[in-house]
């Protein structure tokens, strides 16, 4: 055997190649090259053999097999064992030392308009991934080379003596990053191509926004666990439903019923369960009218998932654990929203909702048994990030470890079950954030806030609105005749917030909306209302650094705070929810989601 290093070069990026050969040529190695590679080496006068002079086949097939021989594949893979070399002495070959090679340009083809899939076909380079992972795969002797950038400081190395472990470990790397991004640009094509539109991918119709071209969903694990009934989903309304089917997935599961969603801008507007209305709920919610109510527990749900806060529901995207049946489809008919997801739909709630936005609301059905991978990764700004999915589980039972008041009696089977709705919402609620819920039902929910105090805030004060919409000046407003459901919802929201125009033509739109216009509420009335909400449960996605939002929350009626310890400031903390009354549970687990 002759111990002359071999290299096989085969490349369909020629950039720096004659210089690699000379360098190669310099070191006393022998270069054997595919068609193209060798022509061009030779051309410059350096001296190189087909790689047919060790296969003794010529390349056939128009290229499709150009190197594909036990000659060159046993020559990369052979080790030095005794018995790797025998096997090599008895088919007379030679081990090979070096392999440069890079690959046709798939992606380029691919990228082109109205590519056919017979050229996409020639562009699928086989001989090449399969020397690049021959070598790879026996980096521990053999280098490969699948970057021209790599080629200089290849030479130098050779040129001390030997290529260093620690180049062929990071070469072989290299080389197995370079054959997966080629093999996901090529299931990538024929996704497009064979999967179907809707089974494994689906074109979206822009990005997060208009100029946010092109945009798909893809699954890499066979079909996506979702089909789409009706419509065309956006980005948004996407990232919206893979959120709030989750949640009323959880909620459902950890309480037994049926449970909905309302979300906007990945963060739910309301979220809850199936519990049954009071009249002044459904007049509240605006669902006092829809036949079959009493008796659909998922209707009741999403009439209490959209009622809790109408004005930010507008257009919203709804998930719903069970199957819809026609009160919910009614419900949802005549609100503005972008689209629903749940678990399937009976026929007749189905032609209700396909006849929605002249037949463009998006309708997703989806597997309910459907479990995501355990790893989750996404892009941002070019750099992959991976992490374990946020699968904790959150029940009744994760609400065992009440602070203060010491001694306490167990907590009310209502009370364990609005800290599960509030905090299973902030699992799948942009941090920070805080959530109020009461009779299992989110009641004012403050997402994306920088700082925890906003967060209570913010969603004390949609709290307090919620509240003030079961005022009996609320509940006896005389609406003019024809006036809209949104309209409604925006001067309900000016009335109970105190944000009330006082003149021009913002007021004049105010109070078109009604019949007669209602008196605004003074602060007294506004106090002495809010006084009566009580047995709010609040929970928070992390500790509350300060005590300014327990004293926030305690005026929003709050009677138990569910949270996450660990703050300087815990015991002053516990201690001022003690001295107002308020029941301190700590819920172990924090839940930033973003
Ligand atoms: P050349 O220009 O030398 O004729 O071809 C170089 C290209 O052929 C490289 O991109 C390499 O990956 C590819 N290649 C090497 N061996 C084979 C083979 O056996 N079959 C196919 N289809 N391509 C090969």
């Amino acid at each position: 055997m002759s111990s002359q290093k071999i290299a096989i070069i085969s490349v369909y990026d020629k950039t720096g190649l004659l210089d690699l050969a000379k360098g190669l040529i310099k070191q006393n190695v022998r270069l054997l090259a595919s068609g193209g590679t060798a022509k061009m080496i030779r051309e410059s006068g350096f001296a190189v053999e087909d790689v047919s002079a060790i296969t003794h086949a010529p390349e056939m097939l128009a290229g499709r097999v150009k190197t594909l021989h036990p000659a060159v594949h046993a020559g990369i893979l052979a080790r030095n064992l005794a018995s790797d070399e025998k096997d090599l002495a008895e088919q007379n070959i030679n081990k090979v030392d070096y392999v440069i090679c890079n690959l046709y340009p798939f992606k380029d083809t691919v990228a082109k308009i109205n590519v056919q899939i017979p050229e996409a076909v020639e562009e699928i380079d086989i001989g090449g991934v399969t020397l690049i992972r021959a070598a790879a795969k026996n980096h521990a002797r053999v280098t490969i080379l699948s970057d021209p950038v790599d080629y200089p400081e290849f030479l130098q190395e050779l040129e001390k003596g030997e290529v260093t472990e620690r180049s062929r470990n990071l070469y072989a790397l290299k080389a197995f990053e370079h054959t997966a991004d080629y093999d996901a640009s090529i299931s990538d094509f024929f996704r497009k191509q064979y999967a179907g539109e809707g089974v494994q991918q689906l074109a979206l119709r822009y990005g997060a926004n208009p100029h946010q071209k092109p945009a798909a969903a893809f699954s890499r694990l066979g079909p996506l666990p979702f089909k789409v009934l009706c419509g065309s989903p956006g980005y948004i309304n996407l990232l919206d439903a893979l959120n709030a089917w989750p949640l009323v997935k959880e909620l459902k599961a950890a309480l037994g019923k049926p449970a909905a969603a309302s979300f906007k801008h990945v963060s739910p507007a309301g979220a809850a369960i199936a519990v049954p209305l009071t009249a002044d709920e459904k007049k509240v919610y605006m669902v006092d009218d829809i036949a079959g109510l009493d008796d659909s527990p998922l209707a009741q749900a999403y009439a209490r998932a959209r009622g809790a806060d109408r004005m930010s529901s507008f257009g919203d995207m709804i998930a719903l654990s069970d199957v819809v049946d026609v009160p919910t489809a009614k419900i949802i008919s005549r609100e503005v929203s972008d689209g629903v997801i749940a678990a399937g739909y009976e026929a007749e709630a189905l032609e209700i909702l396909k006849k929605k936005k002249g037949g463009k609301y998006l309708v997703l059905q989806m597997d309910p048994e459907y479990e995501p991978s355990p790893q989750e990764s996404r892009t941002v700004y070019g750099i992959t990030m991976t992490q374990h999915r946020n699968d904790i589980e959150i029940s009744p039972g994760s609400f065992t470890t009440v602070v203060v008041p010491k001694n306490s009696a167990p907590l009310s089977e209502s009370a364990l079950r609005d800290m599960t709705v509030a905090t299973i919402a902030l699992k799948y609620t942009q941090s920070n954030s805080v959530c109020y819920a009461l009779n299992g039902q989110i009641v004012g929910l403050g997402a994306g806030q920088q700082s925890r105090i906003h967060c209570t805030r913010l969603a004390g004060d949609k709290a307090d609105n919620w509240w003030l919409r079961f005022n009996p000046r609320v509940l006896g407003i005389k609406w003019k005749k024809g006036t809209k459901r949104p309209d409604k919802s925006n001067a309900i929201d000016l009335l109970v917030s105190g944000e009330l125009p006082k003149d021009g033509p913002e007021r004049e739109a105010y109070e078109a909306a009604f019949e007669e216009v209602p008196q605004a509420f003074t602060e007294e009335e506004r106090a002495e209302w809010l006084g009566k909400l009580t047995d709010v449960v609040v929970s928070s996605d992390a500790f509350f650094p300060f005590i300014d939002n327990v004293y926030r929350a305690a005026r929003s009626g709050v009677k138990y705070i569910a949270a996450p310890s660990g703050s300087q400031n815990d015991s002053a903390v516990f201690e001022t929810a003690e001295n107002l009354g308020i029941t301190f549970v700590e819920q172990r687990i924090r839940l930033f989601h973003h």
